[in-house]
């Protein structure tokens, strides 16, 4: 049995009592169960439904059924955004922020105080919030909000994190789930990617070789052979057990450390794609994705066979992009989310749109798809505004917005809204597509891509472009001023951290300031 820890670290247990949300226990349920479904680094293209129009190979390539069968009774969200890299899309989802404001720019290293940021000739390394979220004050290096799953337990949800956390620093309260207002952690911890995914290797605790990344709490399934997807389905459908006999409302976080790297094959997937022609490599991570599939399809059932998916509301979502370095992928470098261009780490769209699918009974309707922008910073407002909680006050000012009243169907559209991404941190040794140094904006149809270290600035329309092909900005240059603008004074307000040229300690310019 793993070690679930059933109750609060004290901390959290006195927020609750001074919250006074005992109160709201004796209304009777009408709030919605909530599942969020993360995978760690999917792609946009990494799946047989398809988010573009028309179908492409890589669709073709992915066999995902459960994400099919979420997609023909849910809505699929076709320009959803998020970071380009893990910790600070996390670190959004559960705080309504965006990086901007937050300024966890990056993944956040295990160790505490550390900064993950590679050392780079030209620019220094920016100071962030490098210990990541933190849910007291007063801790180094950490952003202090409100987090998401707090006020669903205060507000008398059940809440349960499985899987990947990375929220926050080793010796930091936001490394653990527990602390941020989950009731049940289970193989949540500071680390971004398991050791191992097989059983058999007891996913990384092998003395005398121990590894932080060797995950936590599964010591059940040692040596069983059982890859870590299916383990981690297992616990996480036993964990539903309580709130559904007890009918309390329940948030299940369930956060797939696939599809993210040691590409480790799922044998009981393999032969399928070994025997379309795909290297071993390739093979082993189309496994990956499938494993995860299966686990979607587990979840669907057990909701339905327990009769309680009607009233529960599932988003499936990704992190990032998906990793288009090869090695450690296969096949040909940035090329693994065509047709979007580069993959994580870049601000072009194959590092920051999210393969998102929403179900929620008697809200979406069947089948849909919805082509409006949004963002990984609307989860927090959209699933408090989902679980009808009116008085959250959180302590952070919240960027994203409610997506019930689209989802709904009340609206067409959330009105003009402009996104916001910044990444001035260097995350590969040699820069890539949109990689290192990057910050970018969308408003409309229009993508602005703002190189940090060259001041470059490219201009797409997404809407004829999503290939990001044809920079305009030599066409358009009154848009690129405008665009420049609205990036520059973003930042400047959010305080954002900026890179600072080596010879000369001066900060590079700002999008607006060239
Ligand atoms: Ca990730």
């Amino acid at each position: 049995m793993p070690t679930i820890r059933g109750l609060f670290p004290l901390l959290a247990a006195a927020m609750l009592l001074c919250s006074g949300a005992a109160s709201t226990q004796s209304k009777p349920v009408l709030r919605p169960n909530i599942v969020i479904f993360l995978v760690d680094d999917m792609g946009w293209q990494d799946c047989s439904v398809p988010f573009l129009k028309e179908r492409t190979p890589l669709n073709d390539r992915y066999r995902t059924p459960a994400m099919e069968r979420l997609a023909a009774s849910g809505v699929k969200m076709t320009s959803a955004y998020t970071s380009p890299v893990c910790t600070p899309s996390r670190v959004s989802m559960i705080t309504g922020m965006n990086v901007t404001r937050h300024h966890v720019v990056n993944w956040t290293s295990p160790f505490r105080d550390r900064n993950t940021d590679n050392p780079d000739r030209q620019l220094q390394p920016v100071t962030w919030n490098q210990n990541g979220l933190s849910p007291v004050a007063g801790v180094p290096g950490t952003i202090h909000a409100t987090p998401l799953p707090w006020l669903l337990n205060r507000a008398g949800y059940y809440t349960i994190h499985v899987g990947k956390a990375h929220w926050g620093s080793s010796g930091t309260p936001g490394s653990s789930p527990l602390a941020l207002g989950f009731q049940v952690n289970i193989a949540g911890q500071s680390t971004g990617h398991p050791q191992s995914y097989l059983g058999e290797d007891n996913y990384g605790n092998v003395q005398p070789k121990w590894s932080i990344n060797a995950v936590s709490d599964m010591q059940e399934y040692h040596g069983s052979g059982t890859f870590l997807t299916e383990a981690l389905t297992r616990e996480a459908l036993r964990a539903l057990d309580a709130p559904i006999r007890n009918g309390q409302p329940f948030f299940l976080h369930l956060s797939h450390y696939a599809v993210h790297t040691p590409i480790m094959a799922d044998r009981r997937y393999l032969q399928r794609y070994l025997d379309q022609g795909l290297d071993s490599t390739e093979a082993a991570y189309a496994t990956l994705v499938e494993g995860m599939d299966k686990s979607l399809g587990d979840l669907l059932d057990f909701l339905r066979d327990r009769k309680v998916e009607d009233n529960t509301l599932i988003i499936f979502l990704s992190d990032n992009g998906g990793l288009s370095l090869a090695p450690p992928r296969g096949g040909k470098p940035f090329t693994h989310n065509l047709p979007l261009r580069a993959g994580k780490g870049s601000v072009y769209e194959g590092g920051i749109r999210d393969p998102v699918l929403i179900r929620w009974p008697g809200v979406t309707k069947p089948g849909t798809a919805i082509d409006v922008p949004v963002h990984v910073d609307d989860l927090f407002p959209t699933l408090l505004d989902a679980a009808r909680i009116t008085d959250a006050r959180p302590l952070q000012t919240v960027d994203g917005q409610s997506l019930v009243p689209l989802l709904a169907g009340r609206r067409r559209d959330l009105g003009e809204r402009t996104f916001y991404w910044h990444y001035p941190v260097k995350w590969i040794d040699n820069d890539g597509p949109g990689i290192n140094f990057h910050s970018a904006l969308r408003r409309g149809d229009w993508k602005l891509v703002v190189s940090l270290r060259t001041g470059k600035k490219e201009l797409y329309n997404m809407r004829d472009d999503i290939r990001e092909e044809k920079d305009l900005s030599a066409a358009r240059p009154e848009l690129v001023r405008e665009l420049s603008t609205l990036l520059g004074r973003r930042l400047r307000e959010m305080g954002s951290p900026m890179p600072r040229i080596r010879e000369t300690g001066a900060v590079v310019s700002y999008p607006d300031e060239n």
